[in-house]
């Protein structure tokens, strides 16, 4: 589902991502650790595009993202096929960036009206049940601001949902969150993933990382250290590295 061969992003002189290597099978969970400034987020960003690789080749079902083959050459997306290939992905952010002025059903229902361009009543009827299925049937009418931290992110759940994506990623969704609250997020999290959603999954939590992931990712400075099962890699891991920021986040 997706595919990064070799990828390598650079902000300037600096080389953010120095050749990632990673593989996420359909219904799988990956889930991407490492230290602050590793590159987990730009990684992140390069698989639905808000950031352009600069080398290498990242795919995403098998279509390489942002570019288009042309006979022999690649020519970049335009802005109408890099939207089609986006609507694909959902992204749920570490801090929930739910317009303010909508409602919660509001906040689910915009974008598949605006970008499918799907009939309003049944929109509406499915976003009741996205709402419900994260918890929150009786939210629907509450604005961002009338929710608690974990709500609103339960909320950008459902509304990363209402687009059914193939392919879901996560940068931190619970870091920005109460501990109280952390919970509820991964619970919606941990059924999506039993009901066969494919994620990429940026987190601390060690704990959610074992119990769902498939793969987990350890990246530090750009690169992929070790990447393995969560057993192999948060209980035996192979690396120095690893193992001293497993001994600060556990
Ligand atoms: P954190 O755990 O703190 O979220 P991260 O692993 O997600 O860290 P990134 O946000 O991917 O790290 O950043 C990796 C490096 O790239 C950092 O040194 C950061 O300063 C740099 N960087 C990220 N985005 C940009 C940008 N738009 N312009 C310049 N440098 C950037
Ligand atoms: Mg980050």
């Amino acid at each position: 589902m997706v595919r990064a061969e070799r990828v390598r992003k650079s902000f300037g002189p600096v080389e953010v991502l120095k050749g990632i290597d990673l593989e996420v099978e359909r219904g799988q969970v990956l889930c991407l650790l490492g230290p602050s400034g590793s590159g987990k987020s730009t990684f992140l960003r390069c698989i639905n595009h808000l950031e352009r690789v600069d080398g290498g080749r990242l795919t995403v079902d098998g279509e390489l993202v942002g570019y288009r083959r042309d006979g022999h050459r690649l020519r970049e997306l335009t802005v109408r096929e890099t939207s089609a290939q986006r609507a694909r992905i959902g992204m749920v952010f570490q801090r929930f960036n739910l317009f303010p002025h909508l409602t919660a059903l509001e906040n689910v229902v915009e974008a598949p009206l605006r970008v499918h361009r799907r009939r309003r009543p049944e929109v509406v009827a499915e976003a009741h049940e996205l709402l419900a299925r994260v918890g929150l049937a009786d939210k629907a009418d509450l604005h961002p601001a009338a929710l608690s931290g974990g709500q609103q992110q339960r909320v950008a759940i459902a509304r990363a949902l209402a687009m059914h994506p193939e392919l879901m990623l996560f940068d931190e969704p619970t870091s920005a969150l109460d501990p109280e609250l952390v919970g509820d997020v991964l619970d919606v999290m941990r059924d999506l993933a039993r009901d066969g959603m494919t994620m990429v999954v940026v987190t601390h939590e060690i704990g959610f990382a074992r119990e769902v992931a498939d793969r987990v990712v350890f990246m530090d400075d750009g690169v992929v250290v070790e990447q393995g099962p969560p057993d192999e890699v948060l209980t035996r891991p192979q690396h120095e590295r690893t193992r001293a920021f497993l001994s600060k986040v556990l």
